[in-house]
């Protein structure tokens, strides 16, 4: 990884060659279903026009997204239904769907009041709308409900008779694949097969039936059906890190976060320090002042625990973590001011990973990278 651009507080290296490689890395251990490379939250905080550009010259053939003005941000920037598909999945009372059926956006459908209104968008358009099915089979979030599927699936099959839609997708997302032996996983496997076959019987014959996110991916071939939806692992994290490294999975984290230390200063024994005063120096030692806060996505939870790397030492957050800056203890150590500290990477120079970041934290390595904020510069290499 090339050292920070000159002049920058931070920076988020994405390296996109990783994700590229990823991407080959999570085809070969599929055996021919379609990708959907999911792009929602910025690409997790990685920029999401640079990685569905990527994602797709890599053979994704979709992309996934939350709400439907992310799917229409990336067909702005010129990403054609040719190129790929896009579904979102979030659905918004009153949201964009005229645009969404304008831009050729696929669109998921999880109960009939969204079917109403995405059918008045379709005759306010004359567009028919592509269609995926949401069944929740067990997840207890987005999705219909068992004993609304069949009422979903009949009136989505009629106006699908009448050229008002095209069901392209039947699908569900797990609620525990990342906890290999969960009695949810086989139980939602079972309800998929029965909501697919209920779909089936009623003259739907969906082009896409999709379940698997990126530990299913990984641990559960039986649910890849036509097409896996990876995010996590396409970002080069592992989504099941008590059960394998990135390494294991063939994967490399993609994104590495940097910042320039931006003050060195001596201290006696006994100085408070940041907000509350909640580190106190144990002996006489030197402070690191690093440019990064909350504000930017580093949680408050890494007061007093959140590791950095600068030259070949360890050193961890001292005291809380505030909106713009944080204090490390070098504990004697001096760095010139403007040296490199390495917050998480792929750990090849000895940093911190962002699996390290969320164990500090008491979190997941989901919320470590996506919440890295828009005011961090991201470099593309
Ligand atoms: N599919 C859906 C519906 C999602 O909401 C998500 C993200 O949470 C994914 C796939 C990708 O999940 P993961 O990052 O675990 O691969």
């Amino acid at each position: 990884t090339p050292a920070l651009t000159e002049g920058v507080r931070a920076e988020a290296t994405v390296d996109l060659a990783a994700l590229r490689d990823n991407l080959a890395a999570l085809r070969a251990r599929t055996n021919g279903p379609e990708l959907m490379a999911v792009v929602k939250a910025d690409a997790y905080g990685h920029g999401a026009l640079q990685c569905a550009r990527e994602a797709i010259a890599a053979g994704a053939g979709w992309l996934g997204t939350a709400t439907p003005q992310e799917a229409l941000a990336l067909r702005a920037a010129g990403i054609r239904p040719d190129q790929a598909r896009i579904l979102c999945w979030l659905w918004t009372p009153g949201g964009p769907w005229e645009q969404a059926l304008r831009e050729s956006v696929d669109i998921s459908i999880s109960g009939q009041w969204a079917l109403d209104e995405l059918l008045a968008a379709v005759r306010a358009t004359g567009i028919p709308a592509r269609v995926h099915l949401k069944a929740d089979t067990g997840l207890g979030r987005n999705g219909c409900q068992p004993h609304d599927w069949p009422d979903l699936v009949d009136n989505a099959a009629k106006a699908q008779a009448d050229g008002l839609l095209r069901v392209v997708g039947v699908w569900s997302h797990f609620a525990a694949a990342d906890e290999p032996g969960h009695p949810s996983i086989q139980s939602q496997l079972d309800s998929f097969a029965q909501a697919l076959a209920f779909a089936e019987r009623s003259g739907i014959d969906p082009e896409v039936r999709h379940l698997a996110n990126s530990p299913a991916t990984l641990l559960l071939p039986q649910s890849h059906y036509d097409l896996v939806r990876p995010g996590l692992a396409m970002y080069g994290l592992s989504p099941v890190p008590d059960v394998g490294t990135p390494a294991d999975y063939g994967l490399r984290p993609v994104m590495s976060l940097a910042a320039r230390l931006a003050l060195v200063k001596h201290v006696p024994a006994g100085h408070g320090v940041s907000y509350g005063h909640h580190y106190v120096t144990p002996g006489p030692t030197t402070l690191g002042l690093i440019p990064l806060g909350y504000a930017d996505g580093i949680p408050r939870h890494a007061s007093n625990t959140g590791p950095v790397q600068i030259g070949s030492g360890r050193y961890r957050v001292a005291g809380r973590v505030a909106m713009d800056q944080f204090v490390v203890d070098l504990g004697g150590e001096t760095f010139e001011v403007g040296e490199e500290v390495l917050l998480f990477g792929p750990g090849d120079r000895g940093e911190p990973t962002a699996e390290d970041w969320a164990r500090a934290c008491g979190t997941l390595s989901y919320e470590i990278i996506t919440r890295i904020g828009g005011r961090v510069p991201r470099r593309y290499v």
